[in-house]
């Protein structure tokens, strides 16, 4: 089955098409600028050479029509012909309560999508766009919709409640609700499968840590307490996201500052963390040199992230009174050895040893990085949260048979 992937935003549009038969990817590309003048559309059929074009793309459903053409284009395209595609798959930030799993699209989940855009409003409304662009496109093609939220969805009250008035949460909504689900479900099942454990068995933390960054504690394969919250601007400190922060900060700086509601939600999301505290970065590599050389205020937001993250993997050992598995995963987890050697340097208490030669080694496949005598494994876990996507879409077109 050849499968579509998309990732709508609201001026662009990721894509992936995969053969499920062996998981290959034939082709992937990005449109970017929809709606705005020169669009760009960048594509690469495996084994060719990437190909990039600048036109005028104005809604989501021309960019779908543009990708489409792209993959049955008779120099590199890998599909003879549309109707290969027989099925699309869409991430899908924000899956409130209502979705536990992944689901086919129908109109009542379009609904449902919909209601949700109070609490995801930059990325649902973008999410239903690239969902009406395959429906307009590919009419008899069904489409799988695979949420962010949903793998926290086990998370108890305990963990997901915020202790303010209830009746925000009855009103409103108000809890917590987590992100990465998907990377999160990834890695922890490649974990367990990489120890050859069973995931039942398993207390782990998985530390997707990119541009975004949160933790999870996973309980016998199931998501107990993540670090994002109702929106992904909670828990730990990022490239630009504060992460935890006190919540009366914000209405003194506003009074101090006289800033508007808009202001210090972009002050905390988009001009905190990483670039914050080093005052000129918010990329880890850039960070990591500058420390390297010296530099006091790089030095400073890597201490304050590395130490920030250790907290949370101490609490979460805590809640879940025990860790097994500690999984690193995302563009920092995945590259950044020096990040991943002041973490473990930092919680040897726990009993983990880390094999600093194999911490070292630069690569892009599953690895335990932890000694043999480690009573805590830890392992670097490359995410694919695309691959996730087409296996839960190609299983429920499947069952659709
Ligand atoms: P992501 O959002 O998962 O793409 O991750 C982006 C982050 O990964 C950025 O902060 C990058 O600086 C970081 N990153 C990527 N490669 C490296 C590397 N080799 N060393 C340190 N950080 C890296």
């Amino acid at each position: 089955m050849i499968v579509l992937i998309l990732n709508a935003g609201s001026s662009s549009l990721k894509y992936q098409v995969y053969n499920m038969t062996n998981e290959s990817v034939l082709a992937k590309g990005l449109v970017e600028r929809i709606g705005m003048d020169s669009s760009i559309v960048t594509h690469k059929s495996t084994g060719f050479e990437e190909v990039r074009e600048v036109s005028e793309i104005l809604d989501h459903v021309t960019a779908v029509r543009r990708v489409i053409d792209m993959l049955t284009n008779r120099e590199y395209g890998v599909l003879k012909n549309i109707n290969e595609i027989q099925a699309v798959g869409h991430r899908v930030v924000h899956g409130g309560e209502v979705f536990k799993e992944s689901v086919l699209v129908t109109d009542a989940v379009k609904l449902e999508i919909r209601k949700l855009f109070d609490l995801a409003p930059l990325h649902n409304p973008a999410h239903m766009m690239g969902i009406v662009a395959v429906d307009s496109n590919l009419p008899n093609v069904p489409q799988v919709v695979v949420f962010d939220t949903a793998f926290h969805q086990t998370m108890d009250n305990v963990a997901y409640l915020y202790p303010i008035p209830t009746v925000l949460y009855r009103r409103h909504k108000v809890r917590r609700y987590g992100f990465h689900g998907t990377s999160h479900a990834y890695v922890s099942v490649h974990a367990a499968e990489h120890l050859q454990k069973p995931l039942e068995d398993l207390k782990m933390i998985t530390c997707h840590i990119g541009n975004g960054a949160s933790c999870t504690a996973i309980v016998g394969g199931k998501s107990v307490d993540t670090s994002m919250g109702m929106t992904p601007l909670e828990g730990l400190m990022m490239g630009t996201r504060s992460g935890d922060i006190d919540p009366a900060i914000v209405p003194y700086v506003m009074n101090k500052e006289e800033l508007t509601m808009n202001e210090v939600n972009s002050m905390l999301n988009k001009h905190s963390g990483m670039l914050a505290i080093s005052g000129n970065s918010s990329d880890m590599r850039e960070i990591t040199e500058a420390m390297q050389e010296g530099d006091k205020n790089a030095q400073l937001a890597f201490d304050m992230y590395v130490y920030r993250l250790v907290k949370y993997i101490g609490s979460y050992a805590a809640a879940m009174n025990g860790l097994d598995v500690l999984v690193f995963t995302a563009g920092v987890g995945e590259n950044s050895a020096v990040v991943r050697k002041a973490v473990c340097e930092a919680i040897t208490f726990f009993g983990i040893e880390l094999d600093e030669q194999a911490n070292a080694v630069r690569s892009g496949d599953i690895r335990e990085i932890s000694t043999a005598n480690s009573k805590v494994k830890v392992l670097v876990v490359p995410t694919n949260e695309e691959l996730l996507i087409a296996r839960d879409t190609f299983r429920i077109v499947n069952e659709l048979k």
